[in-house]
């Protein structure tokens, strides 16, 4: 039906598996440059968003604002939302490129990575993950949040580890305006943890977090800090001049961290250069043995929650998307991005630009193909798939619901059950 170059005036069926930010990113871009296009944005769970609804923490509700900018992009009549299909269940990928002249995984990486140390698999050890999940309740996260104890270590140094060390230090005041999940907050300020420890492989100057993160920890009324090595590493860094802004910016605000004024709540000890060698226990984890400075040592753990990064795990489509990948098409007609194509690196605006290349990619591959385009798009799916899957306005109904039923100074309260949530936006009665 096409020719070379001519598919750009012509009616193109994307599907775009993912609604998190590298889906929702890569839809905007592929809007502005084809704008005649039809795409669908598929996600396996009945609400879109992925990890900005149920990875940022719920107290970052500034982050999480971002989805109006993504509302705007739902409302144009060939953008579509189609939740509650799960591709590699529901619908196959052969059956989506049948359907589909390009199909896209932005489908991010779900599992917590092993750290392949002895003793990971000791009762109490947990991956950052499955806690983030359960403080965003996650509908797969539906147990209650595990007693972590008194002495809690984290092992991992980025972004994700200092979300987790905020929650175990703040103090239920400081959920104002938040859509934390209530059960899992009331049962961690039951028994809080006393000490927090923090292990983190790279040096100070060098840690993945951003300043800015751990400059509002400084800003809590709880946690007394003791950061290792601080006193030291300033001397050297200041006598060599050799610091770039963002050290600078570690390196202050762990100051202002240390030289807190002694505060209520849990003591937080902070170890840079610190690699974890094994967890120590009799079927629960009771300490953690690590290397700093050559020398090995033990501290006592009652859990251990593991914040080093995710993979594709047992994910069906991990053949499509476990190995990182500098270019977005994996073959002609099928293509990947976010961390499904980049690893799980990055913040929500480094979605954007992978996300722009990746319809950069696309784009030229359409003006080069010869193929014929304007398959039957989410209409020639089959009919059990288009009847259970969720549109955007039925999000809207359980958006609207969510919001409704928050409890004081809360902005929302999610539904955690699958089934519940298909009913509110479908409007059904029990
Ligand atoms: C705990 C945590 C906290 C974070 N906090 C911040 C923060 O505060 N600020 C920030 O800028 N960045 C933050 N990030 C990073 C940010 O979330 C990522 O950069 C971003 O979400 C990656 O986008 P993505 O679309 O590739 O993946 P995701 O956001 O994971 O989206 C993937 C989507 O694909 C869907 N999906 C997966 N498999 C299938 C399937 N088989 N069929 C259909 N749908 C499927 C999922 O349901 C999901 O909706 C955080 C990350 C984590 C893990």
């Amino acid at each position: 039906m096409i020719c070379k170059g001519a598919v750009l005036s012509s009616t193109l069926e994307m599907a775009i598996i993912g609604s998190g930010p590298a889906g929702c990113y890569l839809a905007q871009s592929i809007q502005r440059m084809l704008p005649e296009a039809n795409l669908t944005i598929i996600d396996r769970l009945p609400v879109p968003f992925g990890l900005i609804r149920y990875g940022v923490a719920a107290d970052h509700q500034h982050t999480k604002a971002i989805t109006r900018q993504f509302d705007r992009l739902f409302v144009a009549p060939n953008v579509r939302f189609a939740g509650n299909i799960e591709v590699g269940t529901d619908v196959s990928v052969a059956e989506l490129r049948a359907a589909f002249d390009t199909v896209v995984f932005a489908t991010g990486l779900y599992a917590d990575n092993s750290i392949h140390l002895p003793g990971e698999e000791l009762a109490g050890v947990y991956g950052s993950g499955t806690i983030t999940r359960l403080l965003n309740s996650h509908p797969a996260e539906r147990s209650e949040l595990p007693t972590l104890g008194e002495d809690v270590v984290i092992v991992g140094g980025g972004n994700v580890a200092i979300d987790l060390l905020r929650f175990l230090v703040k103090t239920g005041a400081d959920y104002q305006g938040s859509d934390i999940a209530e059960h899992a907050l009331a049962s961690y300020l039951e028994s809080p943890a006393a000490r927090v420890t923090l292990l983190n492989r790279s040096q100070i100057t060098n840690a993945k977090s951003d300043p800015q993160m751990l400059a509002e920890l400084a800003k809590l009324e709880a946690g007394n800090y003791q950061i290792f090595g601080l006193s030291e590493t300033i001397a050297l860094e200041e006598q060599a001049g050799t610091l770039d802004r963002q050290a600078t910016a570690r390196l202050a605000a762990l100051r202002a961290l240390q030289s807190r004024e002694a505060a209520p709540g849990a003591s937080v000890r902070l170890r840079f250069g610190a690699t974890p060698v094994r967890l120590v226990g009799d079927q629960r984890v009771s300490a953690i043995e690590f290397e700093q400075d050559g020398k090995l040592e033990q501290i006592e753990a009652s859990s251990v929650l593991i914040a080093t990064g995710f993979s594709a795990g047992n994910d069906p489509l991990a053949t499509y998307v476990a190995t990182p990948s500098q270019t977005g098409r994996i073959e002609m007609g099928l293509y990947r991005t976010g961390w499904a194509k980049r690893g799980p690196r990055g913040a929500i605006p480094e979605n954007r630009a992978c996300a722009k290349a990746v319809a950069e990619e696309i784009v030229a591959d359409l003006a080069e193909s010869t193929g014929p385009i304007g398959r039957g798009g989410f209409e020639s799916l089959p009919e059990d798939v288009r009847t259970n899957s969720i549109s955007y306005e039925q999000w809207h109904l359980l958006d609207a619901h969510e919001r409704a039923q928050a409890g004081p100074d809360r902005v929302r309260r999610k539904i955690l059950d699958t089934a519940e949530m298909l009913r509110i936006a479908r409007r059904e009665t029990q």
